[in-house]
């Protein structure tokens, strides 16, 4: 009988893209400026940031969309949804309620979305934003 060992890195867990911007920074291949990162999520910079704090959180493997999450994502999601408000803090975010923070997540183009891989924006801190 065959011993099958559980998962040890992402690429494992599920699909990763290579041509894929995000694929690529998670896989070290594209410089960023990290925030966070464990098994499954990854937490970097925004490069052209619209307000004071702005961050992009994504899971490891390849998701193209929120259109395109299952039962299966429903505990990642909620990890994202949980850790986004720690970070936000952590980023300079001042607490709410004067405070807080605004999550986006552009979906397919008329959404907005411009990179196909889930992510969510966390954006914060004092107005005025550039936008959003
Ligand atoms: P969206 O329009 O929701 O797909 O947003 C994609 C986001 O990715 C934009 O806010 C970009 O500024 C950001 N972005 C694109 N390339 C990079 C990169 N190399 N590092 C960090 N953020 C990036
Ligand atoms: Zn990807």
């Amino acid at each position: 009988m065959s011993l099958s060992l559980p998962p040890q890195t992402h690429e494992h867990l599920g699909h990763t893209d290579p041509d894929c911007l995000f694929c690529k920074i998670v896989a070290g291949k594209i410089p960023s400026k990290v925030v966070y990162q464990d098994d499954e999520i990854f937490v970097f910079h925004d490069i052209h940031p619209w307000a004071p704090v702005h961050f992009l959180m994504i899971p490891k493997v390849h998701i193209p969309s929120l259109a395109h999450v299952g039962d299966e994502h429903v505990g990642l999601l909620g990890r994202m949804m949980v850790l986004a408000s720690k970070l936000a803090l952590q980023e300079g975010c001042n607490p709410y309620p004067e405070g807080g923070f605004r999550l986006l997540s552009n979906t397919g183009s008329e959404g907005g979305q411009e990179v196909h891989h889930l992510h969510i924006h966390v954006m914060g801190g004092p107005r005025p934003w550039l936008k959003g």
